[in-house]
């Protein structure tokens, strides 16, 4: 396997959500209908195992509560093929439409199931469409009660419906006990340019993305930490009627070529776990047995 020389080791991580959970289709499906609707998530789940298998890479899996109680099998291959265990909440509510005890209660039930279904401790969080940012920084402090010793929730670019531009754009402690290791961003003419996947790593052309990545690691030294879903991977999901153009599109754009992009990062890139990546900075939380 053909894998350049690099010193950097990032972060992958895949957000396990299924197609009709994301936030953009929150104005379209109701959360009480979720249950209707044909669940794809463990053949996805199960198609990014056996690719990660293949370039001998381990991730981290951000993993709904909601997910995890119909499908606890599949968060046990996880495990089992040695990939983090982490939580995207239970019921993917945006953090910043939450209270404060709305979103403990949720963080705080998601570790539970899965730590009761995975038997591991779980240690990471990730907020559905990175909804921390200036408004509800106390998210933090109910993460730290709720014992997580880290979250990478925070987007550090403008977009319509997330982000903090001003926010650092790498790994730093949030408030004691919690590390936020944000989504990786590329600076270029004092802006913050989205490196860290999703629906940008799909629209941009495959070498601007590789070349963010690249920046990053040569010229600043850090790790990059790049995200993506089990349903970005799906070129026959359902599709949603009445969606806006613009939500169309960013759902959809150039879902066809995503597995070819995803091989290929996997190839041009070391790739390992969150919690492994950032094992120095993480090592602070931990509790000696
Ligand atoms: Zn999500």
């Amino acid at each position: 396997m053909h894998r350049p020389e690099c010193a950097f080791t990032n972060a992958l991580t895949i957000d396990v959500e299924d197609y009709f959970q994301v936030s953009a289709f929150a104005p379209h499906i109701n959360r009480s209908d979720w249950n209707g609707f044909e669940c794809r998530v463990e053949k996805n789940v199960n198609t990014i195992l056996e690719m990660l298998s293949k370039h001998g890479v381990k991730a981290t899996f951000f993993t709904l509560g909601w997910i995890a109680e119909r499908y606890p099998e599949m968060v046990r291959e996880i495990v089992r093929n040695g990939h983090e265990l982490a939580s995207h909440g239970y019921g993917h509510e945006r953090a910043n439409t939450q209270t404060e005890l709305a979103f403990f209660t949720d963080v705080q039930l998601a570790k539970m199931v899965l730590e009761d279904l995975s038997g591991i401790e779980v240690k990471g969080y990730r907020a559905p469409s990175f909804s921390i940012g200036s408004v509800n920084l106390w998210a933090f402090e109910a993460l730290a009660s709720a014992g997580y010793q880290y979250s990478s929730s925070v987007y550090p670019i403008k977009h319509d419906h997330y982000g903090m531009p001003e926010s650092p754009r790498f790994a730093y402690e949030a408030c004691p006990g919690v590390m936020e290791i944000p989504m990786t961003t590329c600076r270029v003419l004092n802006r913050n340019l989205p490196s860290g996947g999703g629906g940008y790593f799909r629209f941009f052309p495959y070498a601007f993305s590789q070349w963010m990545i690249r920046h990053v690691n040569a010229h600043e030294g850090e790790s990059s930490v790049f995200y993506f879903h089990p349903w970005e991977i799906d070129v026959d999901q359902p599709r949603v009627e009445g969606l806006s153009r613009k939500t169309r599109f960013r759902h959809y754009v150039n879902i066809e070529q995503m597995k070819n992009r995803l091989n290929q990062l996997l190839i041009d890139f070391k790739w390992d776990r969150m919690d492994k990546v950032f094992a120095n900075r993480l090592k602070v939380y931990d509790t000696p047995n």
